[in-house]
């Protein structure tokens, strides 16, 4: 994937929190949520935040605070994203540009196809942090994996999940594979907007939280579709080039956070299809192949089919 040098960035799509709470004793760094035992004194909230792979051994509990507020010693970063990231030529040799890129199509994509469907797209941030972080969801650390907050709308994500899914999941990576993993807690962002995400519910291969999971990566499929001819404010498409090697990459990615995959190969144990939440290896594969090869969203009916996969 290559991003056309030309193109402008929107650097206020995605807030950096890497700076804060770590070491020095400050709120919110791992040390301060727990040593990542989750299960801090105060309101706990049992959460649904929607996970990018079910990978950790939730559920996470939550300390409340008011929701949207970043938390006592929490604090953005407004200065080195905007001074750095200007442009697609940034995106093209800089990796946090290059994520700030992905989000600005994303949500250009989604923007404009709500619109036509007389439907307003309100724009999500992804928030950037290591660590831990708390949200509107509750507390959450680096292995909870990149996850969405229907209560905040906001996107979180450590970015060394993307090292964790080569060196842990025997990934290939790339950077379209963190194009596919963005556009899925995006898919989630939209589904919070359409009313869809309370049905994610229960576990179980037809629960309603996998089909929530595979409609979400649906959704990915349709903005690959859309990525190279969805304009910016400019007018002009950010995404120059998606290659077939990005998609078997996003394909290859899928095909190791499967609920199966992550059970048998990563937990050492058993399938049991009883507690899946996300879906099998070859379902995700399927339904990100509907979304690309349609490019419709109305293609992504995992809660109506009786067919997932
Ligand atoms: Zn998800």
């Amino acid at each position: 994937m290559r991003f056309d040098d030309n193109a402008g960035l929107d650097t206020s799509e995605v807030q950096d929190l890497r700076g804060s709470g770590d070491g020095g004793g400050g709120v919110g760094g791992r040390v301060a949520l727990g040593g990542g035992g989750l299960g801090l004194v105060g309101l706990v909230i049992y959460f649904l935040m929607s996970q990018f792979g079910g990978v950790s051994t939730g559920p996470d509990t939550a300390s409340g605070f008011g929701l949207g507020d970043l938390g006592s010693g929490q604090q953005v970063d407004a200065g080195t994203l905007a001074q750095k990231c200007h442009t697609g030529a940034d995106a093209n040799r800089d990796h946090d540009c290059a994520i700030v890129a992905v989000v600005n199509s994303v949500q250009d994509y989604w923007s404009q196809e709500l619109a036509r469907s007389g439907q307003t797209y309100r724009p999500a941030t992804t928030r950037f942090f290591t660590g831990g972080v708390r949200t509107g969801c509750g507390s959450a650390t680096s292995d909870t994996g990149p996850f969405y907050c229907p209560a905040d709308a906001h996107v979180y994500i450590d970015l060394s999940f993307f090292d964790e899914l080569k060196s842990r999941f025997g990934a290939e990576g790339g950077l379209f594979t963190e194009a596919y993993v963005l556009a899925h807690e995006y898919g989630h962002h939209v589904q919070n907007l359409l009313g869809t995400s309370q049905r994610g519910t229960g576990t179980g291969p037809t629960s309603g939280s996998v089909r929530l999971e595979l409609q979400a990566d649906c959704y990915a499929g349709v903005w690959a579709n859309h990525a190279t001819t969805t304009p910016t404010e400019s007018g002009e498409p950010l995404v120059q080039d998606v290659t077939q090697d990005d998609i078997s990459r996003a394909l290859d990615t899928a095909s190791r956070i499967g609920d199966d995959y992550i059970q048998t190969r990563l937990g050492g144990g058993q399938a049991d299809s009883s507690s899946f939440t996300h879906g099998t290896s070859a379902q995700r594969e399927k339904w990100f192949t509907t979304g690309f090869q349609s490019g419709q969203p109305a293609r992504c009916n995992t809660f109506s089919t009786s067919s997932l996969g």
